[in-house]
């Protein structure tokens, strides 16, 4: 029996009213604890085996499972729970306003709605009847900075299919690119500033990486392009080389960001790289460097034929009459550490906008659609 309406917009407008702000974007932030008691407590009332994983104190994921019958497939429902700073917001953050349609606060958008949405689906589906396959509600931390969360979650769940709520206009997102930051630091020699002939300028050394960079940018652009995301890119984004005015700097340290497509792997972006700075070794005098390679994410595409795809286009559909759009996103999501352990996924959320912006609002009447489709694709896939 129904604890209460189950209602999404009332569940959101409680999960906007507590405080998440990613501690590690926001020094003192008050990360995700209360919010994954609240979460937690939710679904324990109605019935879920609650799972709360901390490996990092005050960072906490929850995984509620609710448990079927056996022989069916399961599904894990992902979204995060962290949100971006609140400095800066037009108005109270954590005070949710309805006004013409939309719901306005701090995550109303990105994404306590997908949160609101398929903690209810899920529930709302158990009441429908009993399931087959296990359904899992993945409350994560930690999305908006490094994805410890789902990861953390990954060591210990797994499911056949999954789907990120993700604020997508309720369109199905299908790819997002990935990232790969590298170091290069261009080695030269320090000297006083009126001895040439034992100085190595790092810095004009590193003027010709810079040029061979922009070059490496138009060859990415004319490569044939990945029919949903375009061409991978590289930028430079951070240089820090030099100590004063009267000595030949020893050292340039030139941060720069590989954007990926489906196709393309950190490995290989790390060997066109090297091939770049091989070659100017070869053709520049005394230029020396080092490469370290930092954080990189892999990019992500869904399989078209897996069945989660085929279920959720399907109710997607019917509730909105007409087929939906097919998106892929510029920035990278969880669904790349998903698909990457196995799990095929796709990524459908609700309507609105103002991410990480001073006014951040998710449409009422797309959230109870995103709500609906899920329910349904819920019942559906795990029956
Ligand atoms: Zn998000």
């Amino acid at each position: 029996m129904a604890i209460d309406k189950l209602d999404p917009v009332r569940l959101l407008a409680d999960l906007i009213s507590i405080d998440s702000v990613n501690p590690d974007l926001v020094p003192g932030g008050a990360g995700e604890a209360v919010i994954a008691g609240f979460c937690g407590d939710w679904l324990a009332a109605r019935g879920f085996e609650v799972h709360r994983l901390e490996r990092r104190p005050g960072r906490p994921s929850v995984v509620a499972v609710a448990r079927g019958t056996g022989g069916g497939r399961s599904l894990m429902l992902n979204g995060h729970l962290d949100t971006v700073s609140r400095a800066g917001y037009d108005g109270d953050p954590l005070g949710p306003r309805i006004h013409d349609g939309k719901i306005f606060g701090r995550g109303a958008f990105d994404m306590k709605s997908g949160i609101a949405a398929m903690m209810t689906a899920t529930a709302r589906a158990r009441e429908r009847g009993p399931l087959r396959g296990d359904v899992l509600v993945a409350c994560v931390a930690d999305e908006e900075h490094a994805s410890f969360g789902t990861e953390e979650v990954l060591e210990s769940f797994t499911a056949d299919a999954a789907i990120v709520t993700e604020p997508s206009h309720l369109e199905v997102t299908l790819a997002h690119k990935g990232f790969a930051w590298f170091e290069v630091v261009i080695e030269g020699r320090a000297a006083h500033g009126s001895r040439p002939e034992l100085g190595i300028d790092a810095i004009a050394k590193a003027g010709h990486f810079l040029v061979a960079l922009e070059t490496w940018g138009h060859r990415l652009a004319q490569a044939s392009p990945h029919p949903l995301l375009g061409a991978g890119t590289v930028h430079a984004s951070v240089i820090h080389g030099g100590e004063e005015p009267s000595t030949y700097p020893a050292r340039c340290r030139i941060t720069i960001e590989r954007r990926t497509v489906p196709g393309e792997s950190a490995e290989d972006v790390q060997v066109e790289l090297t091939a770049i700075l091989d070659d100017l070794t070869d053709t520049v005098p005394d230029f020396h460097y080092r490469l370290h390679r930092g954080l990189h994410r892999e990019p992500f595409e869904a399989d078209r034929q897996a069945p989660i795809v085929h279920t959720l286009l399907r109710h997607a559909e019917s509730a909105l009459g007409r087929p939906p759009v097919i998106r892929a996103e510029p920035f990278w999501t969880d669904c790349a550490l998903l698909d990457a352990a196995g799990i095929p996924c796709l990524l459908f959320g609700v309507d609105g906008g103002g991410a990480h912006a001073a006014t951040e609002w998710a449409d009422i009447a797309a959230l109870h659609r995103l709500t609906d489709v899920l329910t349904d694709t819920i019942s559906d896939f795990c029956a």
